[in-house]
């Protein structure tokens, strides 16, 4: 990949992650609100534990993505971004374009995705 490319991809990437970053400090704000609450009824609290849990589950993707976005930010500095893991050949650029923290090619990608539902996972 050509260095305009890779530093599109790493503009890209840091963008990305600085979002995240931003968005889990506020999560954390928002569960510290909702828990230093102790007057709520029953009612409330139920709502509330529902929400945290949403938020958990939320926060778990993210902090996923942040792993892959480093992961992605790594393999720049390595030279190894946008190869595919499984045959190393390199990955089309419309496909880095909608998914930047992708680690397979399309057809290797499909094909495990294939596996993955064969096998129920
Ligand atoms: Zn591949």
């Amino acid at each position: 990949m050509e260095k305009k490319e890779l530093d599109y991809f790493r503009q890209l990437l840091e963008n990305e992650l600085n979002l995240l970053i931003e968005k889990a400090g506020e999560t954390v704000w928002e569960l510290m609100e909702a828990s230093s609450d102790n007057e709520s009824d029953l009612l409330d609290r139920a709502t509330q534990e529902l929400s945290q849990n949403n938020v958990f589950r939320i926060r778990s993707r993210e902090s996923r993505l942040i792993k892959k976005i480093r992961e992605s930010l790594q393999a720049i500095d390595d030279g190894t971004y946008g190869i595919c893991e499984d045959c190393e050949e390199p990955i089309a650029i419309e496909r880095l374009m909608a998914r930047p923290v992708t680690s397979y090619c399309i057809s290797c990608k499909s094909r495990r995705e294939a596996f993955e539902k064969a096998i129920g996972y």
